[in-house]
C-alpha cells in the first residue's frame, strides 16, 4: 500500500460531524436574513425567538419533557460543567461536606469539573469499570453516602464505545433520594436517547456529534432538581445561562435530534455492519487487542477501539493520516505531551497497550470499501512498524 491509491476516509465520527442537508436548510436563515437578538421585542427579535421556542417544544415533545426542563447551552463541555458544579453549588454555596459519585472513566468535562470542585472541598468518589469498561449499578450504590448530591454516569464513553446500564443505576439511587446526571453525548443517534426513559434528573447533549453545528448543546434538568447557573447575566435560558442565544445552533439541534431519533435503528443497524467488519479485519492482525466489550448491547454500533501494544498511537494515526484517513489515538495530548487514556488505564490496559490504541468511529456517509482500506492501511502500517522495531 502506498500513496498512490489513495483516498480519503473520514473515520473520527465520535470527534465531530459535518453538518448534514437537512440541519443545513432549517439553520441557513438564522444565519443572515433572521439575525435578530432573541431578547429584542421588534420584528426580528421576535422571529428569533419563536425559533427557539418551536425547538425547544420540538425537543421536549421528542422527550416527553416540559419545554422549560431544557437549557440550551454552548455544547457537551458546558453542559457537563453546568450540571456538576451547578449542583454542587445549588446546595449551600459551598462544597464543603458533601460527597459526588462519578465513574473513572467520565469525559474530562465532568472529571475536570470534578476536579475543581475537590479543590473546593468536594469530596468525590471515583466508581471504576469491569474490565470490558461496564459500570456496575451495585458499585455505584456502594459508593453513595448519606451526603451525596449527585451521582455523575455517562451513557456511552467516547472512548470505547461502552454504554453503561443508566436505568439500572438512576433506580438504584433514586431508593435514597440522590439525583443521576448522565452525560448523553456520544449516544444520540446510535442508541435511544431519552432522559425520561433513562430516569436520569439530568441530562447533557452536544450538536455537532449528530449533524448540528458546533457551539451548542443542550441540558435536560428535571424540574425541581437543585441547581445554581454557572453564568449570569441577562436572565436568558430561564435565568440558567445568561448569554444572547445561538439561535442557528438550537435550531440545527433540534432538526439533528429529530432526525437523530427517527433514524437510530436504521443507522445503528448500517454501523454495525462496518464495526464488525472492521473488527473481523483487525482481530486477525498480529498483537491485536480489542479494548472494551464486543457485546452489541453493550457498545455503540460505529465504534471500533483497539491496540497494537509496543507501538507509538500517535505515530499510527499520522501514518494513517498519510494514507488519507482520519482516525484518533486514545491517548489525549495535553500541553503538547501525550496523556494516557484515563479509560484504558481504568479497564486495566497496561502501559504498552494505553498507549498503542487506535479509535476508528464510523457514520452515515462510510461503507464497506472504506472499511477494507482502513483494514489494509492498518495492517500496512502495523506490519512496517513493528518491522523497525
Ligand atoms: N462528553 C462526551 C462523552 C464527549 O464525547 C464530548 C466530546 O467529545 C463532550 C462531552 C464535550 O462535548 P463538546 O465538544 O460539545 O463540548
Amino acid at each position: 500500500m502506498n500513496g498512490q491509491n489513495k483516498r480519503t476516509v473520514y473515520a473520527d465520527h465520535a470527534a465531530t460531524v459535518p453538518i448534514t442537508d437537512r440541519v443545513r436548510a432549517a439553520i441557513e436563515p438564522f444565519l443572515c436574513e433572521c439575525f435578530g437578538n432573541p431578547s429584542s421585542i421588534y420584528r426580528y427579535g421576535r422571529e428569533a425567538s419563536r425559533a427557539i421556542f418551536t425547538a425547544r417544544k420540538q425537543i421536549a415533545e421528542l422527550f416527553g419533557c416540559h419545554p422549560q426542563e431544557l437549557y440550551f447551552t454552548s455544547g457537551g463541555t458546558e453542559s457537563d460543567n453546568l450540571a456538576v458544579k451547578g449542583s454542587a453549588f445549588a446546595h449551600d454555596h459551598t462544597t464543603h461536606g458533601q460527597h459526588m459519585v462519578a465513574t473513572a472513566i467520565e469525559h474530562h468535562a465532568v472529571l475536570h469539573s470534578l476536579r475543581f470542585l475537590e479543590r473546593c472541598g468536594m469530596d468525590v468518589t471515583y466508581v471504576m469499570p469491569d474490565t470490558n469498561g461496564i459500570i456496575s449499578p451495585d458499585a455505584v450504590l456502594d459508593a453513595c453516602r448519606d451526603d451525596t448530591v449527585l451521582v455523575a454516569v455517562m451513557l456511552a464513553n467516547n472512548e470505547i464505545g461502552t454504554i453503561q446500564p443508566i436505568r439500572n443505576i438512576a433506580d438504584a439511587i433514586h431508593e435514597y433520594g440522590i439525583p443521576l446526571f448522565c452525560d448523553a453525548v456520544q449516544g444520540m443517534g446510535q442508541i435511544p436517547v431519552n432522559p425520561i426513559a433513562l430516569g436520569a434528573d439530568m441530562l447533557s447533549l452536544s450538536g455537532h456529534k449528530i449533524g448540528a453545528p458546533r457551539g451548542g448543546g443542550l441540558l435536560y434538568v428535571r424540574s425541581g432538581t437543585p441547581l445554581l447557573p454557572l453564568i449570569d447575566g441577562g436572565g436568558q435560558e430561564m435565568g440558567m445561562r445568561s448569554g444572547t442565544e445561538n439561535t442557528a445552533a438550537i435550531v440545527g439541534l433540534s432538526q439533528a435530534m429529530q432526525d437523530a431519533a427517527a433514524e437510530t435503528a436504521e443507522h445503528a443497524r448500517y454501523l454495525r455492519g462496518l464495526s464488525d467488519a472492521l473488527f473481523r479485519a483487525l482481530e486477525c492482525l498480529p498483537h491485536c487487542i480489542v479494548n472494551g466489550t464486543k457485546d452489541p448491547l453493550l457498545r455503540l454500533p460505529g465504534n471500533v477501539n483497539v491496540s497494537f501494544p509496543g507501538l507509538d498511537a500517535e505515530s499510527m494515526v499520522l501514518h494513517l493520516d498519510r494514507l488519507g484517513i482520519a482516525a484518533s489515538a486514545g491517548s489525549a495530548c495535553t500541553a503538547g505531551k501525550a496523556a494516557l487514556s484515563h479509560v484504558l488505564a481504568a479497564i486495566g490496559r497496561d502501559d504498552a497497550a494505553a498507549a498503542s490504541s487506535l479509535r476508528f468511529t464510523f457514520g452515515r456517509e462510510n461503507t464497506m470499501d472504506d472499511v477494507i482500506y482502513i483494514a489494509d492501511a492498518v495492517k500496512h502500517v502495523t506490519e512496517t512498524l513493528y518491522a523497525m522495531q
